[in-house]
């Protein structure tokens, strides 16, 4: 079982803002994430667009400022859990609290942060028959740890950037790759397509335009693929995984279920310190809601500074707290 003192649910920009407030205070965070890697929507919507409105940078590339931030919290060594989705929270006898992932990761915490902007991220899953049964036993949704991939058979469909860029990727390390597409052109970086086209014709990816996955078999682990051309003939795969990339959605899912008070997929919070209706979870970034609440980068920032300051008490019950500036106190790393 993981021990924090801070649990952050979300590792978007907000929060891993809300470990550097912490962390000034001495509160030591995990941060537990869906996605496979940190940064939230500005790393896997638009990590290459620039944003104007932080305070500071006239422009700042989306990628950019997650790793600043990282660089930024890295003296408060926060710890991770990444590619899991919190599924339960339980309050303890001593008001603390027991965070549980879909993947049985425990984390006990005493005070828990919701910084989970529009939700989780939930793979949008395409209408092959049987998809559902072999979930985890041969079909996957993201890549979160290529060496899973090493030396086997891969079919990859979709014609965005995920699907081009694992494509590449995987060429490298595993057995086979094909990579199916229902049109004749990508959504994706030309650049990325090109070097696709450039790796089937040269035979070391198989590329399998204007078609579609249809069916799925196998006993126990997936096997075979069926895939329907245009012509409406039928090809049959022997596979040893399939990765449908067709994007992801955002869906409020468990958290609507922690008895926390919901407004139009938004938790609600006081303008104090943004704890919810709830004593020791508090709300902040996107996924919270007040008067005049706007979905702003800089306005999470802000948010997160005010809850560090409140979850201070849960965290240090014996200590009184005194506000300093980080130029007079300094950074401490924890
Ligand atoms: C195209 C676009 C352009 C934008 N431009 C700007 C701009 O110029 N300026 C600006 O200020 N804002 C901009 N925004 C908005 C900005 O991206 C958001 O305000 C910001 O990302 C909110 O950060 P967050 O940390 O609250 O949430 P997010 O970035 O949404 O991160 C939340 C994280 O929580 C995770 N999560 C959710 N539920 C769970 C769960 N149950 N378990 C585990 N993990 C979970 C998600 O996987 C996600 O990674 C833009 C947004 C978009 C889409």
């Amino acid at each position: 079982m993981i021990t924090t003192d801070i649990c952050i649910i979300g590792a978007g920009p907000v929060g891993l803002f809300a470990v550097f407030e912490a962390g000034l205070l001495k509160m030591r965070c995990h941060l537990i994430d869906a996605l496979p890697q940190v940064g939230g929507q500005l790393s896997e919507i638009y990590p290459q667009k620039p944003i104007y409105d932080i305070p500071g940078f006239p422009a700042i590339n989306a990628q950019d400022l997650v790793n600043n931030l990282l660089d930024q919290i890295n003296p408060f060594h926060p710890t991770f859990t990444l590619g899991e989705r919190v599924e339960k929270l339980e309050r303890q006898e001593d008001g603390s609290y027991l965070i549980t992932s879909n993947e049985n990761t425990e984390i006990h915490c005493q005070v828990v942060v919701i910084a989970a902007g529009l939700g989780s991220f939930e793979p949008r899953k395409p209408a092959v028959e049987r998809l559902e049964d072999f979930e985890g036993k041969g079909v996957a949704y993201m890549v979160k740890n290529p060496e899973l991939f090493r030396d086997k058979r891969i079919v990859l469909a979709g014609g965005g950037d995920s699907a081009l860029d694992w494509t590449l990727f995987l060429s490298e390390i595993a057995k086979e790759v094909t990579l199916i597409h229902r049109g004749e052109t990508f959504r994706g970086a030309p650049d990325s397509a090109e070097k696709v086209f450039s790796k089937a014709e040269q035979g070391q990816i198989n590329l399998i335009l204007n078609a579609n996955v249809a069916a799925l078999n196998g006993n126990g682990h997936l096997k075979e693929i069926s895939v329907v051309n245009k012509d409406k003939s039928v090809l049959h795969l022997d596979v040893d995984y399939f990765i449908p990339l067709f994007g992801l959605t955002p869906k409020l899912g468990p958290i609507a279920d922690w008895n926390l008070a919901i407004d139009k997929s938004a938790i609600e919070v006081n303008t104090k310190d943004f704890m919810t209706n709830v004593e020791r979870i508090y709300a902040i970034g996107d996924i919270n809601t007040y008067p005049g609440k706007l979905k702003l980068i800089l306005c999470g920032f802000h948010e997160a500074a005010l809850m560090a300051q409140s979850a201070f008490k849960y965290v240090f019950p014996e200590q009184k707290l005194s506000f300093k500036y980080t130029t007079v106190n300094g950074i401490h790393a924890l």
